[in-house]
């Protein structure tokens, strides 16, 4: 069993605005998106799978993903890809599950 909540991978729920935003630096700081073929010269900010960071508003067309080689993507656990097209980790969990909320 993973010690992270299975849609709120990131903790967000529990932590103060403060934290969030330390956690939002943290992650566009170690983001591996910008070497991403997918990725739009420019677009910012990154980080995609953080839920307060929102899709991309320039990519357009998916190619590779290289989610699955950033040290977030392990440390976190995550288990997605495109963040930057098709929304963030527990958007599309809460999808997958059918939309179901989580308490
Ligand atoms: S998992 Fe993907 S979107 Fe999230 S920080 Fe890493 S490269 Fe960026
Ligand atoms: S979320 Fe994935 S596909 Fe999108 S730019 Fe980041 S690494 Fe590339």
């Amino acid at each position: 069993m993973s010690k992270y909540d299975r849609i709120d991978k990131f903790n967000l729920e529990k932590m103060s605005d403060a934290e969030t935003a330390k956690k939002q630096e943290y992650v566009e700081k170690k983001c591996k998106c910008s070497g991403c073929p997918t990725y739009v010269k420019g677009d910012a900010p990154v980080g995609y799978c953080y839920p307060v960071i929102g899709t991309s508003k320039k990519i357009q067309w998916e190619k590779e993903c290289v989610c699955s080689t950033c040290p977030v993507y392990k440390e976190y656990e995550l288990d997605f890809t495109h963040y930057c097209t098709r929304c963030s980790q527990s958007c599309q969990a809460m999808k997958v599950e059918g939309g179901a909320g989580h308490d």
